[in-house]
């Protein structure tokens, strides 16, 4: 067996999406003219597909920020904090986070999947037991991989599942690490918190919540789902990304535990990577501000989240169980999907193509996902463009 061969089955996946002539996973946006427009292919597009959740991405006061911290601090850090020193402003952004969670201590990384991998590697080894939810994201199969730690499934959103699980491990159940989103990025559905914090009061273990589509659009502080299920004191890390409500890139993780500023030297994803650059902190630390008192954006994101879940269901399709900010619709098909999601990018609406085995459902799926700065004509225009599409879709066999 060569060295590629194994690439043979992307290659004949990719042949398949080339017969549409686009790279739905290629997509580049030539010209970007707002959080929520673009211009792709040469045409005036709607972005209903990245996770610009508050829309801060254009943030006048960010952008200031990050300019200045340019121009002082340069372009990049050339290092990591470990070999080559913190830049004193990734200190602060930390206490900054700290304190807007009302924790003790914090950890930036360089990404959030860096932060996942950070965590998971530092806090456990071949002898400890990780419970997932069988829905996390990659970011955390693949610490656990890398932690070469026993993974323990359970059931998604199963808190009985989770339980029994718990149960079975007997006293091991008391030093497991359990971990669970609090919004789940391809259905938009929330973790039961409160039921989790239940199993975890009677088996013990610890519970690590990744916030990552929850930050700044759930919670009156817009701290996630764990402030608005008022479970925070029960949850011993929280996990988040700066990519998507705050509009840049790094993650980080929040605790109370003292144990936490011991991970860093255990954390081979923060020794062993360069720290997020000046420009990215300095933009970082407005933007969070602007979230914590952000309660205006999240009400217009949730108000656009109700207007486009609202006009896709009437239109019969069939779409994710809950209201949230990331709208799914599951179509029949790989052909009829990648189809799909073609005509409506050749219409000016960007959403994401997922297909199996990616997607929970194992059917593939168009993931939208809304911004507080769209704009009520906007989300009607991708109605509108689904009501238009929708004949056409209905005329494709689903075995096609
Ligand atoms: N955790 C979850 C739940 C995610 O959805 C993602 C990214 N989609 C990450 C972590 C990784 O975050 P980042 O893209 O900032 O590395």
């Amino acid at each position: 067996m060569s060295l590629f061969d194994k690439l043979d089955g992307i290659r004949q996946a990719r042949a398949m999406l080339e017969t549409v002539g686009i790279d739905p996973f290629g997509v580049a946006m030539e010209k970007i003219l707002s959080p929520t427009e673009a211009i792709i292919h040469g045409r005036h597009t709607i972005l209903a597909g990245t996770n610009n959740y508050l829309g801060l991405t254009f943030s006048q006061d960010a952008l200031d920020a990050a300019h200045k911290a340019l121009d002082e601090q340069g372009t990049g850090t050339t290092g990591s904090r470990m070999a080559n020193g913190s830049f004193s402003t990734h200190r602060c952004l930390e206490q900054e986070l700290a304190s807007f969670y009302g924790v003790r201590d914090c950890i930036v990384f360089s990404t959030g999947y860096l932060a996942n991998l950070g965590m998971i590697t530092g806090l456990t080894g071949a002898n400890d037991i990780v419970l997932l939810d069988a829905d996390c994201h990659a970011s955390i199969y693949d610490a656990c991989r890398m932690a070469g730690c026993e993974v323990v499934r359970f059931r998604h959103n199963d808190a009985n599942d989770l339980a029994k699980r718990m149960r079975r491990l007997g006293e091991r159940a008391k030093e497991a690490l359990i971990i669970v989103e609090g919004l789940y990025s391809m259905l938009g559905d929330k973790a039961p918190l409160q039921e989790y914090v239940e199993v975890k009061r009677q088996y013990g273990g610890y519970l690590m919540v990744d916030e990552a589509h929850s930050l700044g659009i759930y919670g009156e502080r817009g701290r996630g789902v764990c402030e608005e299920a008022d479970c925070e004191d029960d949850v011993d890390f929280i996990v988040g990304t700066f990519s998507k409500s705050l509009g840049a890139t790094g993650g980080f993780c929040v605790s109370n535990r003292p144990e936490l500023d011991l991970v860093r030297y255990a954390a081979r994803p923060y020794i062993f990577t360069a720290s997020p650059p000046p420009s990215v902190i300095a933009s970082t630390r407005i933007t969070l501000q602007k979230l914590a008192e952000g309660q205006a954006l999240r009400q217009q994101l949730h108000d656009n989240a109700q207007r486009l879940y609202s006009g896709l269901a009437d239109l019969g399709l069939a779409i994710s169980p809950e209201v949230s900010p990331v709208v799914a619709v599951n179509i029949e098909g790989k052909a009829r999907a990648l189809t799909f999601w073609k005509l409506l990018l050749e219409h000016g609406v960007y959403c994401n193509l997922v297909l199996p085995p990616a997607t929970p459902t194992g059917v593939p799926l168009l993931r939208l996902s809304l911004s507080a700065a769209h704009s009520s004509e906007q989300i009607d225009q991708i109605i509108d463009t689904f009501r238009q599409l929708q004949a056409q879709l209905d005329a494709i066999p689903v075995d096609a």
